[in-house]
């Protein structure tokens, strides 16, 4: 299959699903992992044509959401002084912080801008030596080498107005602490199929034997989906516990090993919080020593910013599949996306809005 438009064939969907409907016996709990995947599963109703054992919840993979408070709120203090120009993709700059958003920053006269690259950033500061350019480098492995790019390119060129606050995080760590939990509810995983073009899938393999968990690899339209859910369906039925790629166009087990050497050159493994989650081992990425003369968090010295999430928002709930969006009491009440109370109703790729956006005010479950 060439063209986007046969990985939405309903033919073909339509025999996906009569072959999961015949291989599934058991009661079983599949997670996406990537905000990218809920919004498909959910405009294209694949939670409502499967059969009622088999349940999808949602995982962290929303760079947007899991981005923590603390972090939006070092980007407002920095956004704020005026020798700065802060660059960062659109999304961000709705997302409240403790009080305000970037775009309140904006309006009340601060420099920021929307980029659609990190180089975009680097040119700025290149075209504008007497002003502190920042990026916001947020997401999962899969925006790291365009930043990490950034970071080398900068240094090439001897910018020393140029930094990036980072904030990236790494699923492998996100899942074993979701299946670490004595709460989870997880019998299999859908990885994210962009995130696996750049790492590969062998990190995962591990993870798969040690939680007794089948882990598929998977694209975002709605047959990658479906077929993502047959392959984890069908292991589960056989009692087999691997690690299997249905996204074999962009993936393999290796990943891309060029980009892989540059991010392990420009950043460490650290430990970072998760928003609604909090502190992760090993779950983050943070420039190395090589390139920390670019770390914006040191340079304008907001390493301070301890910042406590407030009780209501539960999307460190939705976030671990712990509860679904519309379980959330705020939900389509006070949380709409004109008013959203937490990044998982702000982003365009959040759990909360795609409830939303599609209509699922009530639980599938609560309906029969
Ligand atoms: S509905 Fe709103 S308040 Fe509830 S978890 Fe989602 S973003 Fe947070």
């Amino acid at each position: 299959m060439k063209y986007l438009e046969e990985f939405r064939d309903p033919e073909l969907a339509r025999r996906l699903l009569d072959d999961i409907h015949g291989i599934a016996k058991g009661q079983w709990v599949l997670m996406e992992v990537c905000g990218g995947q809920t919004h498909s599963l959910i405009r294209n109703g694949i939670d409502t044509l499967l059969p009622d054992a088999i349940e999808l919840i949602h995982g962290p993979g929303c760079p947007v959401c899991v981005t923590p408070l603390e972090v939006i709120d070092k980007a407002l203090r920095i956004a704020a002084q005026p020798n700065v120009t802060f660059c960062s993709f659109g999304d961000m700059l709705r997302v409240p912080g403790s009080g305000e958003d970037l775009f309140t920053v904006r309006s009340g006269g601060g420099d920021v801008r929307i980029v659609y690259s990190p180089l975009d950033a680097v040119k700025i500061a290149r075209d504008n030596p007497a002003r502190e350019v920042v990026f916001f480098g947020i997401g999962f492995e899969t925006t790291a080498p365009a930043n990490a790019m950034a970071v080398v390119q900068a240094k090439r060129l001897g910018l020393k107005n140029f930094s990036m606050l980072v904030s990236h995080v790494l699923v492998p760590p996100a899942l074993d602490a979701i299946m670490s939990s004595p709460h989870t509810r997880v019998n299999g995983f859908l990885a994210a199929g962009h995130v696996c073009s750049v790492m590969g899938y062998w990190q995962y393999e591990p993870l798969a034997q040690r939680f007794r968990v089948p882990i598929v690899v998977t694209g975002f339209e709605p047959l990658d989906l479906l077929q993502g859910i047959r392959m984890a369906v069908r292991q589960l039925e056989e009692g087999r516990y691997e690690v299997e790629n249905a996204y074999a166009r962009a993936v393999t087990r290796e990943g891309n090993v060029p980009a892989q050497k540059l991010l392990s050159e420009v950043f460490e493994v650290t430990p970072r919080k998760w928003r609604g989650i909090g502190e992760i081992p090993n779950s983050g990425w943070g420039l190395s020593s090589a390139y920390r003369e670019f770390d914006a968090a040191i340079r304008f010295d907001v390493t301070d910013i301890n910042t406590v999430e407030p009780a209501i928002c539960r999307s460190g709930d939705v976030l671990q599949g712990l509860i679904k969006p519309n379980e959330c009491p705020a939900f389509g009440k006070e949380c709409t996306p004109r008013k959203p109370l937490g990044a998982t109703m702000v982003s365009s790729e959040g759990a909360c809005a795609a409830y939303y956006q599609y209509g699922r005010f009530v639980s599938l479950e609560s309906i029969g």
